[in-house]
């Protein structure tokens, strides 16, 4: 969350006053219907035919989108060695086995690997758009296409931005998207589910509310009704987020125009490399990420580094080594309801030990990430680039 102020406090207070927080109502009645506007506007933004709005976050959204392709025991499901947990864990929470593939230098899934890694098990793909950096959606889906595989997009930390002209979260079958608080708009927690496939929206609505039990147009459903979870949004969640939406334009500009600068400051000093992007002008600017030689000259930059970063080998559970309940095999609360127990399952590929993806550890540990601020001041981003360009210098 970058931008939040007195629009969010007065489209709550309506919400509050209508005296109406349920997302289902009668307008006659003073129902403000503020997560069904949500859900048409966000489909507008993104370019898709269906949105779903949860209060479950990005990995309800997942989940949602992985139950929609008809993920089950007995698949696998490709997930890069870079993201966070819960890309790996939404596929385990409908049955399947994630399986680990590694991120080339754009620190997204690298197509080659992922091609490498599809077995006669192989479902779908989860690419992952990490810090606003897209990934080589054009690749991926055409590989997935190859071999009839689906392709779920997790664009929880990628909001707004685009791969060739075309927004992340609708290149595939599905997409996600988070709105938890350390995302680029929020409303704390939350995230929601696009797509174009009817059937896919369908399943995702059953599967979030209860077997679509409060949804006044549960009837023309096509898709039995069955029951899994509840991750239904209310009508606070939904004005807040109407209001995010339209700052996020505003947001994106800023960050762009700020990772261009200082990328340019970082590129005039010799020997630094500013790592590839796949489309650098859809990357949402989040972050300018450097690529170093080695470890040593990363974790030597990492000392007398002025602005706020992070080395990825640090970025905590984002890098699978530190997924350490997939490591243990431990999912849900019972073994008969573990994944890895499942008959369905044994044979399927289940590595997430530290020689899976060494490649991408490699590329972790001299990858340094650096954040950027909307809010900066074109004196700020001045003195901040000039700044870094003398600490890149000394390494
Ligand atoms: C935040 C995030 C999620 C999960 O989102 P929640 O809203 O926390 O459930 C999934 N994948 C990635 C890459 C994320 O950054």
């Amino acid at each position: 969350m970058y931008r939040i102020g007195k629009e969010e406090i007065e489209e709550v207070r309506k919400v509050i006053k209508s005296g109406q927080l349920f997302r289902v109502g009668e307008a006659s009645s003073g129902h403000l219907g503020e997560c069904d506007l949500f859900e048409q506007e966000w489909s507008e933004k993104i370019g898709s035919e269906y949105s779903l709005l949860m209060c479950g976050g990005g990995t309800a959204a997942l989940v949602c989108a992985l139950a929609g392709i008809g993920v089950g025991p007995g698949d696998e499901v490709i997930v890069p060695a870079y993201t966070w947990l819960a890309t790996a864990t939404s596929v385990l929470t409908v049955g399947g086995i994630p399986v680990l593939a590694e991120v080339d230098e754009t620190m997204a899934l690298d197509p080659a690997d992922f091609e490498r890694k599809i077995g006669p098990n192989t479902k779908a793909v989860i690419p992952v758009h990490m810090v606003g950096r897209p990934a080589n959606l054009e690749a991926i889906v055409r590989i997935a296409r190859k071999h009839n595989l689906k392709v779920v997009e997790d664009s929880c930390q990628m909001i707004g931005g685009t791969f060739k002209g075309k927004r992340t979260g609708t290149w595939g079958d599905a997409g996600a998207f988070s709105f938890n608080w350390f995302k680029i708009i929020s409303c704390g927690e939350g995230g929601a589910l696009v797509t174009d496939d009817r059937e896919i929206y369908e399943i995702a609505s059953i599967y979030s509310d209860s077997g679509s039990a409060f949804r006044p147009k549960a009837c023309e459903l096509q898709v039995p009704i069955f029951v899994a979870q509840q991750y239904r949004a209310d009508e606070v969640m939904a004005a807040i987020m109407r209001v995010q939406m339209k700052r996020l334009d505003g947001i994106l500009a800023d960050l762009r125009r700020a990772r261009k600068r200082f990328e340019e400051e970082a590129k005039a000093v010799p020997g630094i490399r500013v790592a590839p992007s796949n489309d650098p002008d859809g990357d949402c600017g989040v972050v300018m990420t450097l690529q170093f030689d080695d470890e040593k000259r990363a974790r030597a930059f990492v000392d007398v580094c002025p602005l706020q970063g992070w080395l990825g080998i640090d970025h905590g559970k984002h890098v699978y080594t530190n997924w350490t309940p997939l490591l243990e095999k431990r999912i849900m609360h019972h073994p008969d309801m573990n994944p890895f127990n499942f008959p369905q399952n044994q044979g399927l590929r289940m590595d997430y030990s530290e020689e899976a993806c060494p490649k991408t550890l490699e590329l972790l540990r001299r990858t340094f990430f650096i954040s950027m601020n909307p809010e900066w001041t074109e004196d700020e981003i001045k003195s901040g680039s000039s700044a870094l360009k003398g600490a890149l210098s000394k390494v």
